[in-house]
């Protein structure tokens, strides 16, 4: 036991987390005022100060924390002084891991706001109990913080680190504004990919001009994409798609899905609504053209142009930059000259054959050959099905004959044997009913032709 006169020597232990919205009650101030007044009131000598700022309770990986226990194991000190238990841990097994070393240690515990000190009979019960409420109160501590994000983004505020590129927030009321430096770049990147410029073009026309992104990087296709889909731009507030945080950091994917905020005209618009819908619209195309990618592409122009430098053929092939898939034109000789983005030579010469070849007194007579050819395709195609429904009747036949010598119990294993080869070739015939069902419209003809002029009707479209 200590002598009364002498005082008790103690460490004391502060923490606040980043949570501040949530822990308003535990400033630093507000512990070291309680702690010094009751250290003084009690005749305890505070030997060692230690303290967290910005540190969740929920752990253990505290620097402060750490070095108190180091402290602890190294000097003898007579008290542990906290304002509250749950500034020291807000997990279960750590407080009683420390509720044993203290012991073992001869050290009291003493929280001055929860009334305990481990000195008192009462004690144990006590600390379970606020060690409990304190647990559960940092389970519930996001979802808090959250209420409070809320209510915020209720009135536009911004809520996250650093705003989206082209904002900036104002501090008095902590609305986005349009930062008039970003805000050109955020246009141009709109502009251009309206216009059809591909991401990394204008990736490099931002860097040939100095911009940069928030982080002071240089912009990549991903850092666009995040742009062409953030609905800040046209002047629609949104917040949050993200999930909130749990405790160790990690986001929880079953977001609740209410608390999802969108609010029209809530910040200035950097884009009008009919630029941010056409960039929209071309997204939605490239999608399904990356998505269409993984077929086969049709090239019209392959083997009809010629390279310009040695006049070989050029031939279409794919080319795959990161992500992307670009189609091209390129010199099968490969002398070395530049290839041709597919999409800009056939468009321009097509334009130009619909303006010079297909005059109105061609049209007509492009329609009939057309026609002609899908006339004779379609009677090959009837032909070829007429000769398979043949076989397959034949098939049909065979398959309830051997049925009715089952039924008549006349069935030898050889029989059955024919039976399943007759099924595996009916499935087979029917197969190529079904494709020649499917392919045997003279479909390359309406494609070429429709591509060309759209109004143009072929008979057996
Ligand atoms: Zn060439």
């Amino acid at each position: 036991m200590s002598n009364k006169n002498s005082p008790l020597t103690a460490v004391l232990y502060k923490r606040v987390s980043t949570d501040k919205q949530a822990e308003n009650s535990y400033s630093l101030n507000v512990q070291d005022k309680m702690t010094h007044t009751y250290a003084k009131a009690n005749n305890i000598e505070i030997v060692k100060t230690l303290c967290d700022e910005g540190y969740s309770g929920t752990n253990t990986n505290r620097p402060a924390y750490q070095e108190m226990k180091k402290f602890l194991l190294e000097n003898h000190v007579d008290v542990v002084l906290v304002h509250k238990e749950n500034r020291l841990h807000r997990n279960l097994y750590n407080f009683y891991n420390d509720i044993n070393f203290f012991e073992q240690h001869d050290i009291r515990l003493i929280a001055i706001a929860d009334g305990i000190d481990s000195n008192d009979d009462s004690a144990s019960l006590a600390m379970a109990v606020q060690a409990v409420i304190s647990e559960n109160f940092s389970k519930n501590l996001s979802k808090e913080t959250r209420k409070g994000l809320l209510a915020g983004a209720e009135n536009c505020q911004h809520m996250g680190e650093k705003p989206p590129y082209g904002f900036k927030v104002n501090h008095d009321t902590g609305l986005l504004e349009i930062d008039e430096v970003t805000a050109p770049a955020v246009r141009q990147i709109f502009q251009q990919y309206a216009d059809g410029f591909t991401t990394g073009e204008i990736c490099k026309w931002l860097k040939e001009h100095g911009y940069k992104t928030n982080n002071g990087n240089d912009f990549k296709a991903n850092s666009l994409n995040s742009i062409f889909h953030n609905e800040k731009y046209r002047g629609c507030y949104t917040w949050d798609k993200a999930t909130p945080k749990n405790s160790e950091g990690h986001r929880n994917g079953h977001a609740i899905k209410d608390e999802y905020i969108k609010i029209e005209d809530g910040c200035p618009a950097i884009v009008s609504d009919e630029l941010f819908s056409t960039v929209q619209d071309r997204l939605a195309v490239n999608r399904n053209r990356a998505n269409r990618a993984n077929t086969k592409r049709y090239y019209p122009l392959n083997s009809k142009i010629f390279c310009s430098e040695c006049g070989s053929k050029m031939t279409g092939n794919v080319q795959y930059s990161g992500n992307h898939k670009y189609f091209q034109y390129r010199c099968a000789n490969k002398c070395g000259n530049k290839s041709i983005r597919t999409e800009l030579l056939e468009n321009s010469i097509f334009r130009m054959l619909g303006q010079c070849l297909f005059s109105e007194p061609n049209q007509q007579a492009i329609i009939d050959t057309l026609n002609e050819n899908a006339k004779v395709q379609k009677q090959d195609n009837d032909t070829a099905y007429q000769q398979l429904r043949t076989k397959s009747s034949k098939i049909e036949t065979a398959q309830n004959n051997i049925l009715k010598l089952m039924e008549s119990g006349k069935a030898t294993q050889i029989i059955m044997n024919r039976l399943e080869r007759l099924d595996n070739e009916s499935e087979q015939v029917q197969t190529k009913i079904a494709n020649l069902d499917r392919n045997g419209k003279p479909y390359l003809y309406t494609f070429d032709l429709f591509f060309l002029f759209p109004d143009v009707q072929l008979l057996y479209a």
